[in-house]
């Protein structure tokens, strides 16, 4: 009887392994069904996961994206970047943010630190450390705002547009806009870190000024003008693709570091002391009186967020250095950082303030006691932009989160859970990035078979 239920389960689950595990492309089909599927992938592409695409297969047809392992398809997975190729098919780079192009603002080489093709890898002021993050805003950036605040820290976040299926910045029914409002309302500098963080000096010139500009839109679309300073993903422009020329063509300021906290390979808290470690490190070489230094780290990561930031503050303030952002860690006037879109209206359906009494409703007025409400406005005021439930002026997420009284202050809106980016270069700490769970299944669904088919042979 026990041996009888054995076989019974070996085999259900045999079949639950291979009778619903697709088939392979390469499998032998006669001439008739072979021109059948044919007309069926190209039909259905979308449906078919066992679509091959890359540089050994081409691209994917009907418009479908081709993700990292080479597979067609139109899930988020497949069409992620910067893990989707974005040679054999769609991708979430090629989207596009709204309003005019950026390309024909003039872009003056403004103020005395150097543009490309000249690349920046140390501050000038000393006394002055920048805090610099990279791949953001996730959904870990409103506490580091919270963090900063507290330690009424400046900080520097250089921007991707649209990487790791997060949307598009510029998408207002999503987090990142209002966070990245708030970190210009709160004195931090924005940078680019491009459009879909692709590497600059593998893609052609046109993708190059293309992940550049995109970018801009964005950010114009949400605060009125895009930044002269960027950092190139992977830290990757090398002199011979022509892109720190380009980049210097197109009015930017290549920003690398000094110390590299590697926080991307220490995102546990077993681990994150390594990074610690390297920066108390690095700040213990020289003094605050002439050094100066240039931090890289990544909001994307967890721990960096809620753990390392609060030990570098720490350390900066007890070593007598000041946390401040790039352009003041050069000397270079605020006024330097931007450029300006005059055509940017503002937020379509972003109520103005409007100026005058209305005739109906009270003025309102800014707030004096750190109270808010129907007629106090937090926007203004010593206490913070948000105003929260309990009617009290903060900057924190208890205030700018649940809650938050949007017409008495600056309100965000909470992150999704899916909106995690990490450095690409490294792809999560398991190793394996959601565009390759479609082929995971697939190949999980064989494996298993195999191995209960194995187990089943050896109790005969
Ligand atoms: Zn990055």
């Amino acid at each position: 009887m026990h041996l009888y239920h054995l076989f019974l389960t070996l085999g259900i689950l045999v079949c639950l392994g291979s009778c619903f595990a697709p088939q392979a492309l390469d499998q032998p089909a006669s001439p008739q069904e072979e021109s059948k599927d044919v007309q069926l992938q190209f039909r259905d592409v979308s449906q078919n996961l066992d679509y091959r695409c890359g540089p050994r297969w081409g691209k994917c047809p009907g418009g479908t994206c081709c993700s990292s392992a080479g597979f067609c398809g139109s899930t988020k997975a497949h069409c992620r970047s910067p893990d989707c190729m974005i040679d054999y098919g769609m991708c979430d780079a090629h989207r596009l943010p709204k309003g005019p192009p950026t390309r024909d603002i003039p872009r003056p080489l403004i103020g005395k630190v150097p543009y490309g093709p000249q690349e920046i890898r140390t501050c000038t002021e000393p006394g002055t450390v920048a805090l610099t993050f990279d791949d953001g805003p996730t959904r870990y950036t409103g506490d580091l705002l919270d963090l900063l605040d507290k330690y009424e820290a400046p900080a520097t976040f250089f921007i991707t547009g649209v990487n790791n299926g997060k949307g598009q910045i510029d998408d207002m029914a999503l987090p990142w806009a209002p966070l990245i409002e708030r970190m210009m309302l709160s004195g931090h500098q924005i940078g680019s870190h491009t459009w879909s963080h692709e590497d600059l000096s593998k893609v052609t010139p046109v993708q190059r000024t293309e992940q550049l500009e995109k970018n801009e839109a964005a950010l114009r679309n949400i605060i009125g003008s895009f930044p002269t300073y960027m950092r190139p993903p992977y830290s990757s422009c090398v002199a011979h693709s022509g892109c720190r020329e380009d980049l210097g063509k197109m009015g930017y300021h290549i920003v690398l570091y000094d110390i590299d906290t590697d926080d991307y390979k220490n995102d546990d808290p077993g681990l994150i002391q390594h990074s610690k470690d390297i920066f108390d490190k690095a700040l213990s070489f020289g003094d605050a009186l002439t050094k100066s230094w240039l931090v890289i780290g990544h909001d994307a990561h967890e721990q960096t967020v809620h753990n390392l930031t609060e030990h570098m503050l720490q350390t900066i303030r007890r070593l007598g250095y000041r946390p401040v952002t790039v352009g003041d860690c050069l000397g270079d006037p605020r006024e330097n950082w931007y450029r300006k879109d005059s055509r940017w209206p503002g937020h379509a359906g972003k109520k103005k303030p409007k100026k005058g009494p209305k005739k109906s409703q009270p003025t309102q007025q800014v707030s004096v006691d750190g109270t808010c409400g129907a007629n106090y406005t937090c926007l203004g005021s010593p206490f913070g932009l948000c105003c929260g439930s309990f009617h009290t002026c903060g900057n924190t997420t208890l205030h700018c989160g649940a809650g938050c009284l949007k017409d008495a202050g600056y309100c965000t809106i909470e992150a999704p859970r899916n909106g995690d980016a990490w450095d690409p270069s490294f792809p999560s700490r398991s190793g394996k990035s959601e565009a390759d769970s479609d082929l995971r299944n697939v190949g999980t669904a064989a494996v298993t078979s195999l191995l209960l088919a194995l187990i089943a042979a050896m109790w005969m």
